[in-house]
């Protein structure tokens, strides 16, 4: 089933765990991938440098009570219940001293213990919380669309729906810190833009104007102008991503979430819903080649907390079993209101990138240099 567009000659990285099922990776004379060498060069002096100022913490904290002094809430956070979000929330009140708005995006796929992971957080940290529940048909629309698109970006409509919402809403009522939980502790590696696209909502206007049915009124949209000039120049939007400012090991954090807070994990630690796990487990691989876990293990390698050997095996083995793989396909057909015969002759199309429809991909990487020249921008994007 697997249709890569370009073969060439085996190799993995002998640091990390990438390999040549990203066509684009360059290797220098120790077989070094660029990703490596980038995370050496580019990311860890900065992030070094970050955990190292043990005053940068309670810096960035007296900045923000200064700088909203008077308002009910210092920032704004977007919750999902997963580890990054629920930690972030702890950090920001009881290690910032900050009272954080707590923001859901209800895309319909949500799992029950990750609202559980919110209600358990939200109650104890005594936070308000606001939650956007999606438009369902609006949703499951865009959602079918982009799987008739061919393209391997199928987390796209939700994703774009979680981020447009939440800073949207921020900047309507005047919040202007959003607290985010990227970190690079597991956030150091990018997966390839021919794996996973950008937030381009010229891309997905194009896919659903193509394959949608109906209108998308409700459904909230962020186009990347907005996102990156106009809200953070003429509104005084900013982002501050405080999990880079502390001691972030993912086991120790959640250890440390479960026994406060009673925070559940989520079954598979790759996976947060059954559509993700089906998305990165099933389509992503079998469809396409490409398996996202080379791209979490090579962060782990990087960061030490898994050892290259212990990646490789856990690489062989699948991500997924067969019989689950195929209660998840039946499962999101019927959700998505098709049947199974028609659901899978759709996977059966011919595969597809973000060049075959129209798309703003210049824009965002001329925004990126632009960013990384300014050193706001660290990862790199291919
Ligand atoms: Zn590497």
């Amino acid at each position: 089933m697997s249709q890569l567009r370009e073969k060439r000659k085996y190799q993995r990285c002998t640091c990390c765990v990438m390999d040549t099922s990203d066509s684009k990776i360059v290797f220098d004379e120790k077989g070094v991938c660029d990703y490596c060498n980038d995370y050496y060069k580019n990311i860890l002096p900065g992030w070094k440098a970050k955990l190292e100022d043990k005053e940068l913490l309670a810096r960035t904290a007296e900045e923000i009570k200064n700088n909203t002094a008077g308002q009910k809430y210092n920032c704004i956070i977007g919750m999902s219940g997963g580890v990054d979000s629920s930690y972030l929330c702890y950090v920001a009140k009881e290690l910032m001293g900050l009272n954080p708005l707590v923001y859901v995006v209800d895309t319909g796929w949500n799992l029950k213990v990750a609202d559980e992971n919110i209600k358990r957080i939200v109650e104890a940290l005594e936070l308000d919380m606001v939650t956007d529940t999606v438009d369902w048909e609006e949703m499951r629309d865009l959602q079918l669309a982009f799987l008739r698109s061919q393209l391997p970006y199928q987390d796209l409509p939700q994703d774009h729906a979680i981020f447009a919402s939440l800073y949207n809403y921020a900047v309507s009522h005047g919040i202007k810190y959003v607290l985010t939980g990227a970190n690079s502790a597991t956030e150091c590696i990018r997966p390839p833009i021919e794996w996973v696209y950008q937030n381009d909502l010229t891309l997905i206007k194009d896919v659903h104007r193509r394959f949608g049915t109906g209108k998308l009124k409700n459904f909230p949209t962020c186009g990347m102008i907005k996102y990156r000039l106009y809200y953070p120049i003429f509104k005084g939007m900013k982002r501050v991503a405080p999990l880079d400012m502390v001691e972030y090991d993912k086991e120790k954090v959640k250890a440390f979430l479960t026994e406060r807070f009673g925070w559940q994990p989520y079954s598979n630690k790759h996976y947060e819903d059954i559509f993700t796990r089906w998305y990165e487990g099933c389509y992503l691989p079998e469809k396409f080649g490409y398996d996202k876990r080379k791209c979490y293990l090579s962060n782990e390698v990087l960061v030490g907390t898994v050892d290259r050997e212990a990646a490789i095996k856990e690489l062989e083995t699948v991500a997924y079993d067969k019989e689950t793989m195929r209660a998840d396909t039946a499962f999101i057909a019927d959700k998505l209101g098709v049947s199974l015969e028609e659901f899978e002759e759709i996977l059966r199309g011919e595969n597809k990138t973000y060049a075959d429809y129209k798309n703003s991909w210049w824009v965002i990487q001329l925004g990126t240099i632009i960013l990384r020249a300014l050193g706001a921008e660290k990862k790199k994007f291919r």
